[in-house]
């Protein structure tokens, strides 16, 4: 996955050639306001990967400006969901504790007469800023003299002023076709408590302010982001250069990563989080990394699918499908292959010897012996998949059990019902069927074909389990999303595993034979054990 080309990596080839760089720094700047989602992986992940294809940098930066919706537990959820996807920020530095340089360059803006204390509303603001047909009206505050702007600025700083009551505005052009362009915000007022400088401060600076800065401060080379902030790049280079940074950022806009049927705004989330719609940002169903590591993906499967889904300048929408081979690409090689029934049917074989068990000595993977042996039982009272029996076979697609019908038992042998037990709603209790001996799995046996293999658990020895089964938290549409989630994304089926998941297992994740990739939950006991399904062994097309 070396090799992907893109055209923000062409233009750090021709920046190092026409030695504009020495180096390339970049940066990964999140709000600390909610946990990191698989959209911000694209971000992560490129701009680590860009940077170290040219042995550069990359720093992780906390853009915490915004103190009423911050917080450390979000600062702490998103260093430990970089580390785990396998990167090491360069620095971690946070823009607040750029907030000294900042204020300061922005004296320089008044001094410089680019900058004026408005007293207009909010709303005020937006409405005379006008729109793409009409020029905006300046305001009577936009010649105010320097003098009394530094004043003003000051006493702001001093907490003189309420929240909303005053701001600090850029002198460029309220006839701008750049809507961006007519005279911008640059601070406003607010007595948050912020997570890292306390009350340190009162004025906080704006995104399309503070941005550019962070980004020269820290001798950014080439500032990602996503397409939305194009038409903010006018603004990103006149603040550089009119606060006269001395290094010079150049912005580059990609574009954006969505998922069918997934909901990836950090509001959103924090809204069924908050709402209590799922357990908490790392619920199994959601779309952030803490949740997709619960659930069991791997940082592998995650960082080939981003990098193969490519970086383009268009925002994309790529299908779960796709999310989801990149997934099962890495569970196929990095699990082993496990029994387990999700809905149980009992099979009583009536020609085994009561209270006997055998073990069977089985490979975790034929394919990687060094993995060592497990044991499986087999006795006279086992558990089958329930969909596996049928009372009489429908056509020659039936690859399964039915009445008088013979299957193989993986790693065991032949098995053949013989009789339906029914409760008196007809419903199947408990079926009874008879082995055949010689049919041992490895022995050889091949007088007869048996109609199919399935899996199974010896009912002694099994480990009772409940499965969490997972599909789309929230359904594409066009109503509020709150409208739209799926009531079944959380099925949860009580059957049976194994024995030998008692012991250690050479893999974390596992692949339970025909059912699906599984993991254990992270509130998994021994007591009460609970099993993930990460996804499905196929896709539904390929079904
Ligand atoms: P959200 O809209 O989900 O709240 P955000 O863009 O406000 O996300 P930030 O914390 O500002 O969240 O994101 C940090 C970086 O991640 C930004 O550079 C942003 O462009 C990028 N990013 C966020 N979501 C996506 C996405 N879906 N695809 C690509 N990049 C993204
Ligand atoms: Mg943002
Ligand atoms: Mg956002």
């Amino acid at each position: 996955m070396e090799n992907h080309s893109n055209f923000i990596k062409t233009i750090m080839i021709q920046d190092l050639e026409s030695k504009k760089h020495n180096d390339i720094i970049t940066r990964f700047p999140p709000e600390p306001n909610g946990y990191l989602h698989i959209g911000h992986a694209r971000a992560v992940i490129n701009n680590f990967e860009l940077a170290k294809n040219f042995g550069g940098n990359t720093n992780l930066r906390f853009d915490d400006t915004n103190p009423g919706k911050e917080d450390v537990e979000y600062v702490n959820a998103i260093i430990e969901d970089i580390k785990w996807l396998g990167y090491t920020p360069s620095n971690i530095y946070y823009a607040s504790d750029y907030f000294g340089e900042m204020y300061e360059r922005a004296v320089l803006l008044i001094k410089k007469g680019l900058a004026y204390v408005d007293d207009l509303t909010a709303e005020e603001i937006s409405r005379t800023r006008g729109n793409l047909t009409t020029p905006g009206v300046e305001s009577k505050n936009r010649n105010r003299p320097v003098e009394e702007n530094l004043q003003l600025f000051d006493d702001m700083k001093n907490g003189k002023f309420k929240e909303g009551e005053v701001v600090l505005r850029a002198k460029i052009d309220m006839s701008s076709p750049n809507m961006n362009m007519r005279d911008p915000v640059l601070y406003r007022i607010s007595y948050a408590e912020h997570h890292n400088t306390g009350k340190k401060w009162c004025i906080y600076p704006m995104y399309d302010y503070a941005h550019p800065l962070e980004d020269a401060i820290e001798g950014i080379t080439h500032s990602l982001c996503s397409l939305e902030f194009e038409d903010h790049r006018p603004l990103y280079d006149w603040v550089v250069r009119e606060t006269e940074m001395p290094l010079v950022p150049r912005q580059i806009e990609f574009g954006r990563l969505s998922i069918e049927n997934t909901v990836m705004s950090k509001r959103y989330l924090k809204q069924l989080v908050d709402e209590k719609k799922v357990v908490g940002w790392d619920d199994p169903r959601m779309p952030t990394l803490s949740g997709m590591r619960r659930r069991g993906y791997t940082p592998e499967a995650i960082r080939n699918f981003i990098l193969g889904t490519g970086l383009s300048r268009i925002n994309t929408t790529v299908s779960t499908d796709m999310l989801e081979s990149f997934l099962r690409d890495d569970l196929s090689v990095s699990t082993v292959k496990m029994m387990g029934v999700v809905d149980p049917l009992k099979v009583t074989i009536t020609n085994y010897p009561e209270g006997q068990v055998e073990s069977l000595s089985v490979p975790f993977d034929v394919n990687r012996p060094e993995l060592g042996n497990r044991t499986v039982y087999f006795g006279r009272e086992l558990y089958i998949e329930r969909e596996d029996f049928i009372e009489e076979k429908p056509n020659k697609n039936w690859k399964r059990l039915a009445k008088d019908i013979e299957v193989r038992l993986f790693h065991a042998y032949f098995i053949k019902c013989t009789e339906i037990i029914k409760d008196e709603q007809g419903h199947i209790l408990e079926i009874l069927a008879t082995y055949d001996p010689e049919t041992k799995s490895g022995s050889g046996f091949d007088a007869r074909k048996p109609n199919g293999t399935i899996h199974f658990v010896c009912a002694y020895q099994a480990i009772k389990t409940q499965f969490n089964l997972f599909g789309p938290l929230v359904f594409d549409g066009e109503t509020p999303f709150m409208e739209r989630l799926n009531p079944e994304s959380w099925v949860k089926k009580y059957g049976f595993i194994e024995a030998a998941f008692n012991e250690a297992l050479p893999t974390k994740s596992f692949q339970l034979m025909r059912v699906g990739y599984f993991t254990f939950d992270k509130v998994s006991t021994k007591e009460n054990v609970q099993l993930n399904r990460i996804v499905e062994l196929k896709s539904s097309f390929q079904k």
